[in-house]
This record gives structure tokens, sequence and C-alpha cells, in this order.
């Protein structure tokens, strides 16, 4: 079923000359991830906010499909939450103040609200910190207090807005797991993000928005590359071997490149050379073709950054 099906939609800021959106359609499946990404300007932030309800198209249409009688409105107040780009939160209430502030306005019992606090408190291990004040948190902890309100209320849909920007390592890995974790549970989730390998790895749709329109990217497109350089050219025995594999392969002097399209494949390859005498001088398994392809993207679509 889909959580959501955007239709030629467009979107315009009052008094501004040209659309912050255009021309969009997207169609999300329920449990899937979508990743958006794009320069500074393009486009997201604003997408979310119409995904929210926050913003209502000037043009198109997007239908949340579920199978309830509730009106739009009430739907996206019970099952959707958003992440925004900025702090969501009190900065002189405590950790635990701010979730018990924000629980209150979930319309749950007073046994549930504990419940959910204590539950989201964990989810994005937030327990050490949860009697300090927001303000004195760091960008890390603060990020995952903006993540930890927008999950109080369990949404089935839930919306980031760059929520890893200016993050330290280890918050961005509580952020990334507990966002696996979710998709795991079946919630929907939209993503906005700079970091082009953080959004391959989660995401299962990406849509990049350069100047308020839409790049739809087939993520086999953006297959994993595996690069090898031998310390000395290989033989024919070897070539032989290699091309037997059920991968796309390319062979070159002492270099083969490998398209990986699951952990599978790689695990076959690096078990076929574990076999042998071959020397490695260096190896490098990336998502090139991604990067490559949204700086191709923006590059053939002239963007400046905003
Ligand atoms: P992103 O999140 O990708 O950085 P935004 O959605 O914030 O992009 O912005 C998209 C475009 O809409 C930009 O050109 C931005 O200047 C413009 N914009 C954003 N918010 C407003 C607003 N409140 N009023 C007018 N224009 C806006
Ligand atoms: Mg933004």
């Amino acid at each position: 079923m889909s959580a959501f099906i955007i239709t030629d939609l467009e979107y315009r800021y009052a008094k501004s000359s040209v659309p912050a959106l255009q021309g969009i359609n997207i169609n999300l499946d329920t449990g899937q991830c979508l990743g958006l990404i794009g320069p500074n300007g393009s486009g997201k932030s604003t997408l979310l906010s119409i995904l929210s309800g926050l913003l209502t198209p000037t043009s198109g249409t997007v239908q949340f499909g579920h199978n309830d009688n509730l009106t739009l409105a009430k739907f996206v107040q019970k099952n959707v939450a958003l992440v925004p780009q900025e702090y969501a939160f009190y900065p002189k209430l405590s950790v635990a103040q701010n979730l018990q502030y924000f629980v209150s306005l979930c319309g749950f019992s007073s046994n549930e609200s504990q419940t959910r606090v204590e539950i989201v408190l964990r989810q994005c291990q937030l327990q050490q910190v949860s009697s300090q004040k927001a303000k004195f948190l760091s960008g890390g902890y603060k990020r995952r207090l903006n993540l930890a309100i927008a999950l109080l209320k369990d949404p089935q849909i839930l919306y980031l807005d760059e929520p890893t920007v200016g993050v330290d390592p280890i918050s961005r890995g509580t952020i990334l797991a507990l966002l696996s974790t979710l998709k795991n549970q079946g919630k929907t989730i939209v993503y906005t993000s700079h970091l082009l390998t953080e959004v391959q790895d989660i995401c299962d749709q990406i849509v990049m928005l350069n100047q308020g329109k839409a790049g739809y990217l087939s993520l086999n497109t953006a297959q994993k590359c595996l690069t090898i350089e031998f310390a000395q050219a290989l033989s024919l025995a070897w070539l032989k071997q290699l091309s037997s594999l059920p991968l796309k392969i390319e062979c070159e002097d002492n270099r083969v490149t490998a398209n990986i399209s699951s952990p599978e494949e790689l695990l076959t390859m690096l078990a076929l050379l574990s076999g042998s005498q071959l020397e490695i001088l260096n190896m490098h398994y990336d998502q090139t073709s991604l990067t490559q392809y949204y700086l191709n993207h923006m590059e053939n679509n002239d963007t400046s950054e905003h």
C-alpha cells in the first residue's frame, strides 16, 4: 500500500517569482524510506512542510494511503511526525520536562504517556541526560531530543529534515541505527540529507531536488563499486576465474573493478580473493556512482547554492 502519492505538485511562496517546487511526482510505499537530497534552497524543507500539512500545495495533490475514516488533518495529526531542521524544544526545560510537555499534547492516558516517554528516552539513548536543561546539551543530544519529541506519538510516517547536520559521529550512529530499527518496525521514513552515502545506506528510493525540480534516481544505477589493484598483472587463469563470477567485472592490467549490488556479491568476491596468492596493493569499496550521478545531475542543471 502507498504511504503517500504526490501528483504534479507545485508550490509557490507568496510574492516569489519562481516556484519553490514544480512537477513533483512521488509514490512511496508503506514501510519504505525515501531520501530527499539536493543543495540548499532546492526545496527539501518546503516539500516536508507540505507533506506535514503545514503548507498547502499551489497545485497538484498529496494523498495519504490509509483506510480509516479520518480527515486529512486528523490523519496527519495522529500518524505523521516531522523532525524539523531547527530545534523544536524549550531550551530552559530539561530533557524529561520537554518530553513530558510534548507527550501531554498527544492525547494519551497518563500511564501511556509515561510509557511513551520512557520508550523514546531509551530509543534515542537520552536516559543519562534526562535531567539536563536542553540548552546545555551538545549538538548531537539536541538532535536526538528533537527526534525523541517527534517519536512520542509513535507516528506511522516520520520525516527528518537534515537530522545529522553538525552531529558528532556517536550521535549520528545512534540516529542512523534508530532509523534502521524504525524502518524494520514498518515505519515509513522520509529523510533529507546532504550526505549521499548516508542516504543510500538506508533509503529504498532517492529523489534529487534541484531548484525545485525532481530527479528520480534508480538505486540500481547506484550500485557499489569494488576496485582492487594487485601487485602484478592478473594471469589468464585468474581472469577466467573472475569472469566466471555472476558479477559485472572489468579487468585491466593489475586492476579489477566490480559492480556489487548485494552484500552476498561482495562476500563471493572476497572469498575468491582470500583463496588466492595475489598480493593486493589497494582496495576501494564505495558508492561512487551515486555521488557521481548526483554531481553530474547538478552540473547539468547548472545549480548554484542559495
Ligand atoms: P532546502 O530545504 O532544500 O534548503 P527550502 O525548501 O528551504 O530548501 O527552500 C526552497 C526555496 O524556497 C528557496 O529558494 C528558498 O529561498 C525559498 N523559501 C523557503 N522558505 C520561504 C519563505 N518562507 N518565503 C519565501 N521563500 C521561501
Ligand atoms: Mg532545508
